[in-house]
């Protein structure tokens, strides 16, 4: 039977649960085991597709087509394995599925309540498809005292309570304040949320104690007096400089050691094996050549945002041994601009990612027209294809009112809406005037690639699958001016319908995806599409 370990937070939010999550599922596979994570989000919303990403942070796609929140991401990094729609799911949802089944007279007449007809749609998300796992790791997200929270708390309460408290742990993941002028720790947040806990019938097992600088060994004994937990389960989560060097902190504090004691299991027939994540943190520590690349957003420095690109290019720069810094360049702020070249001083790559909506786009287009007039390398992603489509048409092809359907109509739709494609062995339609959320072209689409391309030295075989998230595309009818112009596609969806990758020739690397590859980067398998734009990026720096 699986093991279950349900992690909540307290005292504040934004204190890295998802990170504790992934890097106790990274320990336990470190050491063989089966594992999954999933995430419980107490929100109203019904999916995170949606919702703001400056508010919420990324909206992480898996390869299965779920928009989900980005601590998925970190799941999949940190356990090199695919995540599942089904390992996520928002409080939203829930309510949406427990009202269908009123609706469809599911319930008899009876009334439908909080205990147990959501509690139980809870819990059946908790065990569901499951495939012999040996741990699940359930994160409830929100911090502990939310009202959002309460149903999840009564959930995974009963959850432990039916398969046995001893098949179930709860990891509290917790904030010890340092107080300057006192010089001290302060346990009392803590203490007051661990109590708030055991108020909904839950006793932590375990703590991972945020703080700044080490617990003393005092401190720790006061906690586990007050919170009715073992010593050597309130663990130091001191802050590390880099997240992947967390596998490493959390097994040197003993957490996987005290998780297997806690179920009975007997470690020395389980040892891990923690290598990989060794070297990984002294690759981290051994960067050496600089290279600057700028990342032209809606949103300027807003690196929740763009997780998952933000990470992509990190594995590839330690991977490349390089010292990557980025400079966030608002959009908008070029706009006005009469030169931009100062913004882009020592700037040797340019990136354009994904992006919704008309705010910023005559900003991000000026430098794409800078990368391409000045030979350095671009990479479009999803929207940054688009725009790179808009702006070839106007400035090189002649084409002066191009543009995307997305924000202007009528015009000469060069991006426009796809009508059709096959999902999953079905046809899709979608129209202009479709729901916003769920319409999109979502998750793992296979695409063929042309031999001769810069994006088959890149990949280096025929087929690729990546990640999409997408409604709209470039319109074929203007592929052969382009092509006459010198801008090529290069990869197409096997029926040869639907662009995939653009490049352009005479330019040392001028790139647009339509797919987000940085969903499948992680720090072990760099993508190579990252790694040679930054390759080529250090080139164009003299490197
Ligand atoms: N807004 C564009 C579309 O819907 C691009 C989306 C994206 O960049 N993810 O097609």
């Amino acid at each position: 039977m699986s093991k279950y370990i349900f992690v909540t937070g307290g005292v504040v939010s934004s204190l890295g649960k998802g990170m504790s999550a992934a890097t106790i599922g990274a320990l336990l596979k470190a050491r063989g085991f089966k594992v999954r994570i999933r995430k419980l989000d107490p929100y109203l919303n019904i999916d995170p597709g949606t919702m703001s990403p400056l508010q919420h942070g990324e909206v992480y796609v898996t390869e299965d087509g779920a928009e989900t929140d980005l601590d998925l991401g970190h799941y999949e990094r940190f356990l090199s394995q695919n995540s599942h729609s089904t390992d996520s799911i928002s409080g939203g949802k829930i309510y949406y599925n427990v009202l269908m089944k009123e609706r469809r007279g599911d319930y008899l007449g009876a009334t439908v309540q909080m205990i147990p007809n959501v509690t139980d749609e809870i819990k059946e998300f908790i065990s569901s498809g499951l495939v012999e796992e040996d741990f699940v790791i359930c994160e409830v997200g929100g911090t502990v005292g939310d009202i959002e929270s309460l149903v999840f708390l009564e959930a995974i309460r009963q959850y432990a309570n039916d398969i046995g408290r001893k098949n179930a742990m709860f990891i509290h993941v917790t904030l010890l304040p340092y107080i300057e002028t006192v010089k001290e720790l302060k346990t009392k947040p803590t203490q007051h949320s661990v109590k708030n806990l055991l108020e909904k019938g839950i006793q932590a097992d375990m703590l991972l104690c945020r703080c700044i600088k080490n617990i003393s060994e005092a401190e720790r004994a006061k906690l586990a007096l007050f919170c009715n937990i073992e010593k050597s389960n309130i663990i130091p989560a001191v802050d590390v400089d880099n997240v992947y060097k967390l596998p490493n902190l959390y097994y040197s504090a003993g957490v996987d050691q005290r998780v297997l004691e806690y179920f009975n299991i007997k470690s020395e027939e389980h040892s891990p094996n923690m290598q990989k994540w060794e070297e990984l943190a002294k690759r981290i520590d051994s960067v050496k050549e600089k290279v600057n690349i700028a990342l032209v957003v809606k949103y300027g420095d807003a690196s929740d945002a763009y997780k998952s690109l933000n990470e992509a290019l990190h594995h590839s720069a330690w991977d490349e041994n390089l010292d990557m810094q980025i400079k966030w360049v608002n959009a908008e702020s070029l706009e006005k601009m009469q030169d931009i070249t100062p913004v882009f001083e020592k700037i040797t790559g340019i990136i354009v990612p994904g992006g919704f909506g008309e705010r910023g786009t005559v900003g991000k287009m000026k430098a794409i027209n800078y990368a391409r007039v000045n030979n350095i390398p671009y990479f479009g992603i999803c929207f940054g294809l688009q725009l790179a489509i808009i702006e070839f048409a106007r400035n090189v092809v002649g084409i002066k009112n191009a543009n995307t359907t997305e924000f202007e109509h009528p015009c000469s739709p060069v991006i426009s809406l796809m009508t059709e494609w096959i999902s999953k062995g079905e046809l899709e339609k979608r129209s202009q005037n479709s729901d916003k959320g769920g319409t999109l072209r979502l998750g793992s689409y296979p695409c063929k690639i042309v031999e001769t391309s810069l994006a088959h030295s890149i990949y280096k075989v025929d087929f690729i699958h990546e990640r999409h998230r997408h409604r709209y595309e470039m319109n074929t009818n203007y592929e052969e001016i382009y092509r006459s112009n010198g801008l090529y596609v290069t990869g197409r969806s096997p029926d040869g319908v639907l662009p995939e990758i653009i490049e352009l020739k005479n330019h040392p690397f001028f790139l647009g995806v339509q797919f987000h590859p940085e969903f499948k980067s992680t720090p072990f398998k760099p993508h190579p599409i990252f790694s040679n734009f930054l390759l080529a990026a250090k080139r164009a720096g003299g490197g």
